[in-house]
């Protein structure tokens, strides 16, 4: 009995030591493409990570499920990865070795008119624009000079707002994106083609046309579009979060899933925690921790609208009026210019017309491993008012009919998600909205709060690494690069710690 008295201290500091030893230096709440991208950064630099996720499996927006039928692998979230591919921060990392193979289309767009053919964005610049009849010269004239170095022009905005590589480029791309998308369309381009196409792509910011700056994310997407073809991945968007997982497994890094963090008490010691969530779930858990200033601030963001989505399982491909649309991984279905402004600004007003803007994805054209032989995938979805839980399968499925009579006689089986099933999905998704929160010009750069280092919080060991913070939406992964230089910064010097033994500052 002496005896083992005595041993308990030496026992108590050796099991110490050893749980020590295995406590990380980082720990990652939440699994998506900047989470995971988060790890493998702080990882390369030689930090220890571990990355709690929710769900059951890894990925955030970048999952894939048999959700219709056995067979069809359907993207529950992103589809198509522009900016997956030409993301300077994916195009650091070997992902190739570890599974993931882009899958090239021959158009990145298709955007349907009514009695005349559809708008093909090619990787050409010629090409496309000599589908545009009067606008050609025009077009070519806006997209032409930044299409030159498009991955330098995505390095300077793909981050924080900073000091950009080329200040004479991002001026010229500032003062053009600064207007608004419908305005910029209707200056320069004068037929329904140019206009129509420059509005669909606008239209991913899920903001209405009228509104200042959504001229430069349509600019954006039509660069994109003319440095690489739109692709999808092979075998679907899980397999990006696949790559990203395995490649962090050999730098070290553990995943751990149905680890849902509420509260810091979830939170093992660590000396950095960098938060993949949403701003409000970054507020619910370190309130505790966060002065009650910068919590109210982070409960202020404003998430904008939500998403209404289907995913079909399909008899063969889709029946396009114009059979040129089947070239194209995204579909834009809307109409004019026009229709697709007023879409959008009801969305914001809290309507939803009867022809809204959808955008269509077509995966298993390109990627056959999606669907059985002679069957496809469809993905399509609208925008709807946050939180929204009207189903909207009827309106969608009509707004492809337009374009592709006799489509839902192709139908064999379908999956709808509301708004607010997104955010049952992912508590990331507040009401639905699915790239991180309003991305207007207020909160582009500021999010999730105005700060010099967006990433960083007034606590120096919690960190957002999410699309909520700059550059925003879409599977590039750069958020998660950006906020783990910052908590790398200010690794060093922290001890490795529970946050529940830090008191909450004055
Ligand atoms: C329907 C839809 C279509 C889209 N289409 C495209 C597209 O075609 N191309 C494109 O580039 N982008 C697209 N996006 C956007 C893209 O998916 C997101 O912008 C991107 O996934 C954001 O990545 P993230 O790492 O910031 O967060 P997320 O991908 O949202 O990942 C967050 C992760 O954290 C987990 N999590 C959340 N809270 C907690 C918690 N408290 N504890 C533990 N884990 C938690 C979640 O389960 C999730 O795995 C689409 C999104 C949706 C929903």
């Amino acid at each position: 009995m002496r005896a083992r008295r005595a041993r308990r201290p030496r026992a108590d500091a050796l099991f110490r030591a050893l749980v020590l030893s295995s406590d990380p230096d980082a720990v990652v709440v939440g699994s998506g493409p900047n989470g995971l991208s988060a790890a493998i950064a702080l990882a390369r630099s030689g930090a220890s990570v571990l990355v709690l996720e929710g769900r059951p499996d890894v990925g955030g927006g970048t999952r894939t499920a048999e959700c219709t039928l056995p067979g069809f692998l359907h993207d529950v979230c992103s589809g198509c990865h522009p900016m997956g591919v030409l993301s300077p921060f994916f195009r650091s990392l070997p992902l190739e070795e570890h599974g993931l193979r882009w899958v090239r289309p021959h158009a990145s767009v298709a955007h349907p008119l009514d009695d005349q053919p559809a708008v093909l964005m090619r990787r050409s610049i010629d090409a496309t624009a000599g589908a545009l009849g009067p606008d050609g010269e025009s077009y070519r004239s806006l997209v032409g000079p930044f299409v030159r170095d498009a991955t330098g022009l995505l390095a300077d905005v793909l981050g924080p707002l900073r000091w950009p590589s080329h200040p004479l480029r991002m001026l010229r791309f500032g003062l053009i994106g600064l207007r608004s998308a419908a305005a910029l369309a209707r200056a320069r381009f004068r037929g329904d083609r140019a206009r129509a196409l420059f509005a669909g792509c606008a239209a991913h910011s899920i903001l209405p046309l009228e509104r200042a700056a959504t001229a430069a994310l349509g600019l954006l997407f039509c660069v994109t579009a003319h440095a690489e073809d739109w692709p999808v991945a092979a075998g679907g968007s899980a397999a990006i979060a696949r790559a990203l997982a395995s490649l962090l497994g050999t730098l070290g890094g553990r995943v751990e899933t149905d680890r849902w963090v509420r509260r810091l008490e979830d939170l093992p010691p660590a000396r950095v925690y960098l938060f993949d969530t949403d701003p409000a779930q970054l507020a619910d858990v370190a309130s505790p921790v966060l002065p009650p200033a910068y919590v109210r601030r982070l409960r202020r963001f404003r998430y904008g609208p939500g998403v209404f989505k289907l995913d079909w399982a399909l008899d063969g491909p889709i029946p396009w009026r114009d059979p040129a649309i089947l070239e194209a991984s995204t579909v834009h279905l809307g109409g004019t210019l026009d229709e697709i402004a007023a879409s959008e600004a009801a969305v914001w007003r809290g309507e939803i017309g009867e022809r809204p803007y959808v955008l269509l994805c077509q995966q298993s054209l390109f990627d056959r491993s999606r669907a059985p032989e002679g069957k496809e995938t469809g993905y399509a979805y609208c925008h709807v008012p946050s939180g929204s839980t009207r189903d909207l399968t009827g309106v969608v499925e009509r707004q492809v009919e337009r374009f592709a009579p006799e489509f839902r006689d192709r139908i064999l089986a379908r999956r709808a998600m509301n708004a607010a099933d997104f955010e049952r999905y992912n508590p990331a998704y507040v009401g639905g909205a699915i790239t991180g929160g309003v991305a207007d010009l207020s909160q582009l750069f500021t999010r999730p709060v105005a700060r010099l280092d967006p990433y960083a919080t007034p606590h120096p060991r919690l960190f957002l690494c999410s699309a909520s913070t700059p550059p925003g939406g879409g599977v590039h992964g750069m958020c998660g690069y950006h906020a783990a230089k910052s908590a790398l910064r200010r690794m060093a010097g922290l001890p490795r710690a529970a946050l529940t033994d830090d008191a909450r500052p004055a």
